[in-house]
């Protein structure tokens, strides 16, 4: 069996490891490029949106790299997210690639599919072992999470630009080789001390910004041009409201157990948006106030072309903006999305908001 599954940032990576230990191939595709996109693009329906299409052409790259076997998530709510994968399975199967697909529904919609997927994948797999690894992987993507989290908040300050890039990149590849969670904490202490130790300039003007948005073009840089990268480097100390360790907590082993999690952000959204409508919607405006309340300087929504949840919520932040003072610049992403463009719109952006903190700072003396 020679498995294969999308990238969602570096998280995929670690799971390589495990999946190899049950005695499976791993293929792991190229990081999401324009020739991926272009392949999902051609065949994909038009108004799909834009993870539908990267993830298609991941697809498509891990099958011509010999895969056979295809790892994907399922989804619920009102928008399209339940669909994605079925569809992608016919298309595939059309193409005439010759494959099994595995997907994981959130626990409570199909606890036993997640049982039976994992006894499929771990092949007699002792338990022991199994509970050992997936321990080591939750400890692996934690420490990715919070590395990524440092990096978003020094990379406004350091003095070598592209440094703090440079670091965390690095640091990734360490992370994905530990063999236990013995070797994880110590690497926990190894790469803060690393990220503590680039050197940062504390007199510049610097203004926090939240990143809200849904979730694949949220967490993989690929689909949002590295707009973390870019934000960071132009002086703005990022919050992302989004990490996988948060969302598996809320949305896999809360949801598990049919409880709702994330409970301050949908109360914040009540007033506004009371229902879940699909994808992200809620939590964007949610998160949109309360980095307001906390007197974040600006927010920017992320959100595929096509998305209704976003698209909701973007016409719900316009208000939002207004009431809170707080500007909000929503970027929607497609194949036609150019990085150059986005540069020029986000340096406009920062300088606004670094123009308004000024302005705020002086009036309050
Ligand atoms: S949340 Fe948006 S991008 Fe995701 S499946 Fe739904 S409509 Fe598409």
């Amino acid at each position: 069996m020679k498995i294969a599954y999308p990238y969602l940032g570096p998280t995929p990576l670690p799971f390589k490891s495990m999946l190899e230990t049950f005695g499976n191939e791993v293929v792991v595709p190229p990081r999401p490029s324009k020739r991926t996109l272009d392949i999902g693009v051609k065949h994909a329906p038009e108004f799909a949106c834009l993870p539908f299409k990267i993830v298609l052409g991941t697809f498509i790259e891990c099958l011509e790299m010999g895969a056979d076997t295809l790892i994907t998530s399922g989804g619920v709510g009102p928008c399209r997210a339940g669909q994605y994968a079925p569809l992608q399975e016919k298309i595939l199967k059309d193409i005439g690639y010759d494959f099994d697909m595995l997907i994981f529904e959130p626990p409570s919609k199909d606890l036993k599919g997640i049982i039976k997927n994992v006894r499929y994948l771990s092949k007699g797999t002792p338990g022991l072992v199994i509970f050992r690894q997936i321990q080591l992987l939750w400890q692996k993507i934690k420490l990715l999470d919070d590395l990524e989290r440092k990096s978003h908040q020094i990379r406004a300050r350091e003095v070598e630009k592209g440094k703090t890039s440079d670091v965390y990149k690095d640091q990734i590849n360490k992370v994905f080789e530990a063999n236990s969670v013995r070797e994880v904490n110590l690497l926990k202490k190894e790469t803060m001390e690393e990220m503590d130790s680039i050197p940062l300039d504390l007199d510049r003007t610097v203004v926090k910004v939240g990143i809200v948005g849904e979730i694949y073009v949220v967490l993989e840089p690929a689909s949002n041009l590295e707009i973390e990268e870019s934000l960071g480097e132009m002086g703005a100390v990022i919050d992302r409201s989004m990490f996988i360790t948060g969302w598996t907590k809320s949305n896999a082993i809360l949801d598990a157990v049919h409880m709702a999690g994330e409970a301050d952000i949908k109360k914040a959204a009540e007033p506004y948006l009371p229902e879940m409508i699909g994808g992200h919607g809620q939590d964007s405006v949610g998160h949109t106030i309360l980095y307001a309340e906390q007197d974040f300087d600006g927010v920017i929504q992320l959100a595929p072309f096509t998305c209704i949840p976003e698209i909701v919520a973007k016409s719900i932040l316009t208000k939002i903006s207004a009431e809170y003072d707080i500007p909000v610049l929503t970027f929607f992403l497609d194949e036609q999305t150019g990085k150059a463009g986005m540069q020029t719109r986000l340096e406009a952006f920062v300088d606004l908001l670094i123009r308004k903190r000024e302005k705020k700072e002086a009036a309050a003396g």
